[in-house]
């Protein structure tokens, strides 16, 4: 029996939903076209989303370029963390991700937050084989593989740049600038949609994993002493919770919830990730994604990255697996932080107090000639040691000396020599560095999802049909209209119809070859909700009506030509 997913490619591919490039060379692993159908589908996501969560929430959308120098990705920890285990099988000299072998083959459910000399034994210990050609893999070196695409920005090999593995860095990197335009006010959000590359081991599942993809990305900065969601707008929604403690249980298993009790028993730790659960759901269930294969999965510790506090994600089921659609996490200061300290600039927002405080600042001063000759050119160094520690313990400069660290050693200054001294100021706010609440969408897999989730198998009048059953606001075509047959005059009022439905913004197609039944089966297959056809009594008749043919039921009714548009477009409209 084919499996759905092995049914979908073939559909995918025959209906111009997506398809392997670069096919007339012989096509490379992990990349994929969207043809004129799937290009149409993922936009009207893409666009679904937006209106969600950029102009519904009030969000800034911005571009960032694909490519970014290497000091972004040495502050951001890719150029060092992002990596995947690698495993060469001896015999074929395939690779594979050594965690999803492992995974595939034992009872490891997270073999990817194993260290890498535990997955070696894993695979020797269980015999584990390569899955291409079955030759035994024990005994083989499992190596770190970094998964970003480097480059060279301008000619020669000065100015290295690599394909950016996600969208976020492109917004972190322009903190500087987007507090600006949010006028210094937390919290606000900026969103990006766009490619996003990885040069992943083994890309596999079509377009679950490819090696250049899209993600829809929010990055919400918030101020964690002050800001708090609207829970309230979320609270009743209904949720399939699957936390870490019943991953980790015997006999553990999903809980059906409410956002609102989830976050009050403490099953959702982090408010803001609750309320961006709570937002989510909805969304995906509007965008056609199946409720009952649809759940948050709570991240495992080992799983997380140590400055995520919580960290869930949005997983839709595949043919029996459970596949990550989004990831949901509270990052903290991290991001922001990495980037102020690597590059030196402003990744803060000036908090403003109430009412100005007086608070007392402790200095040094740098003009103390005793530190010159002393120390020499590390005289700056020495006034920036006093002065940090200054401002963190004052006690140190209570007695006769006061030690510092320079390159290792520690010298004993006399206090009267350092210039302290302590000095009352008015201040009217402090720089704060925001928190970031980041939901991460992955549009290919949820493209994948929906027409998973949307495919179907029916009959009709004794005949087997294939159809999807998209949502009206992601169809990629909403009304196909046909003449009946080859005669100008049904194809003249045809083409006035077709008109006045693209008029309405509606997206139509046309058609008029084959006999009509098989070009009701090609809109089925492409999951067109409405099909419009005109016949001799659409012409001969008084009043001008057309034959309505609707999708999953294929009942049929006769609309007049007046009204179509408008009841169509109410329609599309929800
Ligand atoms: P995985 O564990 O499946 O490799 P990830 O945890 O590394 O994914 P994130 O870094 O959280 O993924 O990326 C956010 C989203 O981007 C994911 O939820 C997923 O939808 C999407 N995504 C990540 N990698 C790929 C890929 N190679 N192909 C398609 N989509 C991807």
């Amino acid at each position: 029996d084919e499996s759905t997913s092995e049914q979908l490619v073939e559909l995918a591919k025959r209906r111009g939903y997506f398809f392997q490039s670069s096919g007339a060379y012989g096509g490379v692993g992990g990349f994929y076209t969207f043809g004129p159908q799937g290009a149409s589908l993922k936009g009207n996501v893409e666009d679904a989303w937006r209106d969600r969560f950029a102009v519904a929430e009030g969000n800034m959308e911005i571009d960032a370029p694909t490519i970014m120098p290497e000091p972004v990705f040495e502050a951001s920890g890719h150029l060092d963390g992002f990596d995947d285990m690698l495993v060469e099988c001896p015999e074929c000299g395939e690779s594979h991700r050594a965690d999803h072998v492992v995974e595939d083959n034992t009872e490891y459910e997270d073999a990817e937050s194993l260290p890498i000399p535990e997955v070696e034994e894993v695979i020797a210990e269980h015999q584990l084989v390569c899955p291409s050609c079955g030759a035994g893999l024990a005994g083989q070196a499992v190596e770190a593989f970094n998964l970003m695409f480097a480059t060279n920005i301008g000619p020669g090999d000065s100015q290295p740049g690599y394909l950016r593995p996600e969208t976020a860095q492109g917004i972190f990197v322009e903190f500087p600038r987007l507090k600006e335009y949010a006028r210094n006010q937390l919290p606000f959000g900026v969103t990006q949609i766009g490619r996003a590359y990885r040069n992943e081991i083994s890309p596999r599942r079509s377009i679950i994993r490819t090696r250049e993809f899209t993600q829809a990305e929010l990055e919400y900065f918030v101020d964690p002493e002050e800001d708090e969601p609207d829970l309230e707008s979320v609270a009743d929604v209904e949720v399939t919770l699957y936390p870490a403690s019943e991953q980790n249980a015997e006999d553990g298993d999903e809980i059906e919830t409410t956002i609102g009790d989830a976050v009050e028993e403490g099953v959702i730790s982090s408010p803001w990730v609750a309320y961006f659960l709570g937002v989510a759901k909805p969304w995906y269930d509007a965008v056609g994604v199946d409720m009952d294969r649809f759940r948050f999965r709570q991240h495992l510790s080992g799983e997380r990255a140590h400055y995520a506090s919580d960290c869930w994600d949005a997983e839709g089921e595949i043919d029996g697996n459970w596949i990550e659609l989004a990831g949901f996490a509270y990052r903290g200061d991290y991001d922001l932080s990495k980037h102020a300290e690597h590059s030196g600039d402003r990744f803060t927002v000036f908090k403003q107090y109430d009412e100005p405080k007086t608070v007392e600042r402790a200095t040094v001063d740098p003009d103390m000639s005793y530190l010159g000759p002393e120390f020499g050119g590390a005289a700056q160094d020495v006034v920036e040691e006093l002065e940090a520690l200054a401002g963190r313990d004052r006690s140190a400069f209570d007695g006769d000396t006061v030690a510092i660290d320079l390159e290792g050693e520690t010298h004993d200054l006399p206090v009267e020599k350092t210039g302290f001294s302590v000095e009352e100021q008015t201040e009217a706010g402090e720089h704060i560095v925001p928190h970031v609440v980041e939901p991460s969408f992955g549009v290919d897999r949820l493209v994948y999802t929906v027409l998973h989730h949307a495919y179907r198998e029916d009959e009709v009048d004794g005949e087997e049909r294939t159809y999807l059953d998209l949502e009206p606001e992601v169809a990629p075509t909403f009304v196909g209209v046909f003449p009946l047959q080859n005669d100008a005059e049904l194809e003249a009022q045809a083409d006035e119809i077709l008109d006045d439905l693209r008029a309405e913004g509606l997206s139509v197609t046309y058609d008029d070859s084959g006999n009509i039944g098989r070009r009701y089966r090609r809109q089925d297959e492409v999951g067109t909700p409405f099909c419009v056809t005109v016949d001799y009594e659409t012409v001969e008749d008084e009043e001008t009506t057309v034959t309505v043919r609707e999708r999953d039921t294929t009942d049929q009714k006769r609309l007049p030509v007046e009204d179509l548009a408008e009841t169509l477009a109410e329609i599309r409209e929800g």
